[in-house]
């Protein structure tokens, strides 16, 4: 099977075809350029593999290479529909909310697992 059919590319990027979406990801050898996360180095990390949109389609990003970029799907979500100025800039924005979201995470697991030890 084509490691883009196991992607999920055909439901997350739209209006990629397989086949675009796979010249992306392979240009970017496979990692998510905003965390760095690789791709090919397990399955579970090739099935959250989505090909993004630098300049969101809704705010008229346009389909073509130079705008679209190899992306977790933790990542996309994070950026979400914002407009950046360049990828440089969304890189930015999305480490520094991952390092928020993190930091909340942490303290959440660590009294959840107080919690669960307790009982
Ligand atoms: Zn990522």
């Amino acid at each position: 099977m084509p490691i883009t059919q196991i992607l999920g590319l055909s439901r997350l990027a739209k209006p990629l075809t397989s086949e675009e979406g796979r010249r992306i990801l392979e240009r970017d050898q496979y990692r998510c350029q905003y965390c760095g996360l690789d791709g090919l180095a397990n399955f579970e990390n090739s099935l959250v593999m989505t090909v993004d949109f630098v300049q969101p389609r809704a705010k008229k990003g346009k389909k073509i290479a130079e705008n679209l970029v190899t992306a977790c799907r933790p990542c996309n979500t994070i950026k979400g529909y914002r407009k950046f100025s360049s990828l440089e800039d969304a890189r930015a924005y999305v480490l520094a909310r991952r390092e928020e979201l993190k930091k909340a995470w942490q303290t959440r697991a660590s009294s959840a697992r107080t919690r669960t030890a307790a009982t």
